[in-house]
């Protein structure tokens, strides 16, 4: 398809925009007026920059207030439209876009509004452009697609036709099926935008919260969809206004926003190619047949079965790689390999392997200037890293090749937003296969069989979670890289009281919940999880949670190693059971080993947090019982409340 972006969805002047437009890999734009109004040139000259970018100026937006007013009005709006008309012109732009009308003075008569767009249509069909008609969800007498298709319809002229826009009918619950009763040929644009779901004024919502989609809570690709349905054929645009875009830099958004088409395409081009290949001679088979033979859609890699998180590597200096392996010890790692040509340790327990590289030239410590600890890269494992791969370089992420010493195995590894490296790990080399042949084994495991008697074990079994602090404008960024590129959905939203600021919080996961990621945005420059972030430049793992069968044993044992908690108030485990139906013996288990508790609909969820050792970085312990599917985002105020009490 032929794939656009707004300028207004962008941060910097016209010329910075259009640069990282097309270093995206664009092909169009839409101009937003306001970007021209301000631009240091003329419109040829504009024209000219645009073309010699590489890119088309697809639409120039929005012309506004016009139909449907009295004939006084109307005039002077036709005049107003052939200065506009000029400007096209010149810059070389064939559309503009018309959004219903906004102000008090229009008349409800569709017949009118019809009349006044075909001779809007009459005027750029002279000059050989082209009218769009969009229904703003605030249109004053016009805010449904369904009526900006009547009167598109009732103005019947080849020069106007309807311009779609997913954010002004998801915002409505307006329902997009009709949308593929709409000859293809008479929707002339359609704009992307996806939203979280709020509840406030739909213009204030539509200036400032519109996100990319698959960052939003929209079903964006069922709108998309249709629109192919009905036979669109023409650009594939971004409009998106967000107060967060126009302050982040310009060429990483216009990455995201190249990712989030991408994406877009890549599922709807799924759902139409089933429908397509039921041998059914049913309208919507036949029509989604039609879709796939004539509309090249984007067909990346499939999204990679992941089964878990089976490494975890910090970065650290020399003193912090001792303070850390002492506390991995207490938590009941083993020190198990030792890298033969690296200053780099592997320690186990169960499923969970910790990788402490205190090698002073390692990646992380040059990318980030690293003092202290900090995480600096994931193992995911997976039944195909080759093609895990290949699938982030089709979204646009950046493959990384490490160096690596003789017999060393190379593992398919991609730069995740912010600079973190996850690895792709084959789920065929088994518990030792990746380490052999980099590490020198002091394993206690020969085969299956133990060599020596194992540690008393504290019973950790696997990484539940891990949980990023992100800087404000990398949360949509990560939202849209988990999908994307990794698979994982996005659960629900939620806003935490830190004693400094509002945490937000979303968790991202694959289907079989083997893959856990929570990504935790300060809203406060003065909360902890604000001030972890200073260390890596907006992307830091500040916990990782860790599983276990038996939470009470896990947390007997863990104190008996040294380990020490996050106290919580006795005030919590006194108003728990005024909250939730919790078991006597629970609850009193529960305030004795100082372990929290939180229950869904569909299981329940204990845990508890140690106290943080550098930068803010701390682990969690966690149980799971049923299918509790969340995070005890409820209990994160009264560790915070804890954290900031210590
Ligand atoms: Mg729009
Ligand atoms: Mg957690």
């Amino acid at each position: 398809m032929h794939r656009s972006i707004a300028t207004v969805s962008l941060s910097g002047t016209l010329r910075q925009k259009l640069e990282a437009i097309s270093a995206a890999g664009f092909d169009g734009i839409e101009l937003f007026e306001n970007d021209f109004i301000n631009f240091n040139g003329s419109a040829a000259e504009l024209g000219r920059i645009t073309r010699d970018l590489g890119l088309s100026i697809d639409l120039y937006q929005p012309f506004r207030d016009f139909e449907g007013m009295p004939e006084a009005q109307f005039r002077r709006s036709l005049e107003r439209a052939e200065r506009k008309f000029d400007l096209m012109e010149a810059m070389g732009a064939p559309m503009v876009l018309c959004c219903s009308n906004t102000s008090p003075a229009t008349i409800d008569d569709p017949a009118l509004a019809a009349a006044q767009l075909h001779a809007l249509a009459e005027r750029a069909a002279r000059r050989n452009l082209r009218v769009g008609f969009e229904a703003l969800a605030w249109g004053r007498k016009t805010s449904l697609y369904g009526q900006a298709w009547d009167i598109v319809r009732r103005a019947d002229h080849s020069h106007l036709g309807l311009i779609l826009d997913s954010f002004h009918t998801l915002s409505l619950k307006d329902d997009p099926a009709g949308i593929v009763e709409i000859p293809g040929d008479k929707i002339f644009f359609l704009q992307m935008a996806d939203a979280p779901l709020l509840d406030m004024s739909v213009l204030q919502w539509a200036r400032h919260h519109r996100s990319f989609p698959a960052q939003g809570d929209f079903d964006v690709v069922t709108f998309f969809e249709k629109t192919l349905l009905a036979g669109y054929a023409g650009p594939l645009s971004l409009e998106i206004f967000n107060d967060v875009f126009r302050e982040t830099p310009n060429r990483r958004t216009a990455v995201d926003a190249m990712r989030s088409l991408l994406y877009l395409e890549s599922q709807a081009r799924e759902r139409l190619a089933r429908q397509a290949s039921a041998a059914s001679a049913r309208e919507a088979s036949v029509r989604a047949r039609r879709v796939c033979d004539t509309i090249e859609l984007f067909n990346p890699p499939p999204i990679p079965a992941l089964s878990g998180v089976t490494f975890i590597e910090f970065a650290a200096d020399a003193n912090s790689a001792g303070t850390l392996g002492a506390l991995l010890l207490q938590l009941g790692f083993r020190r198990v390999g030792q890298h033969r040509s690296k200053d780099v340790v592997l320690y186990r327990q169960g499923d969970i392997h910790l990788i402490v590289n205190a090698q002073p030239d390692s990646f992380a410590r040059s990318r980030f200037d690293l003092h202290g600890t900090s995480v600096c890269a994931l193992g995911i494992r997976t039944d195909d890293p080759l093609g895990a791969a290949a699938r982030a370089t089709a979204m646009r992420s950046a493959r990384h090749e490490s160096p690596t010493g003789p017999d060393e195995v190379q593992v398919p590894a991609i730069v995740a937003p912010g600079g973190n490296l996850v690895h792709f790990v084959a789920s065929s080399l088994g518990s030792n296969g990746l380490y052999e042949a980099d590490f020198i084994m002091e394993d206690d495991v020969e085969g299956d069989r133990l060599k020596v008697p194992k540690a008393p074990s504290v019973g950790l079994t696997s990484i539940d979670h891990v949980a990023l602090g992100l800087a404000v404008d990398q949360l949509d960024t990560w939202v849209l890289f988990s999908g994307a590129v990794l698979g994982l959905e996005p659960g629900e939203s939620l806003e935490l009281a830190d004693p400094f600021g509002l945490i937000r919080s979303r968790g991202v996961a694959n289907v079989d919940r083997s893959v856990r990621l929570v990504l935790n945005v300060s809203m406060s420059q003065r909360t902890r999880t604000a001030r972890t972030l200073s260390v890596t430049g907006g992307g830091a793992v500040h916990h990782i949670a860790l599983a276990c069968d038996d939470i009470f044993e896990s947390v007997a044992a863990l104190r008996a190693n040294g380990v020490r908690f996050v106290p919580i108030s006795a005030n919590y485990y006194d108003d728990l059971p005024t909250r939730l139906d919790v078991d006597a013996v629970l609850l009193d288990r529960m305030r004795a080993a100082g372990v929290l508790f939180d229950r869904s609909a569909t299981g329940d969820y204990l845990h508890i947090y140690t106290e943080s050792f550098e930068q803010g970085l701390f682990f969690e312990a966690v149980q799971r019982i049923g299918a509790y599917d969340g995070y005890g985002a409820s209990n994160a105020p009264a560790r915070m409340a804890s954290q900031a009490q210590e």
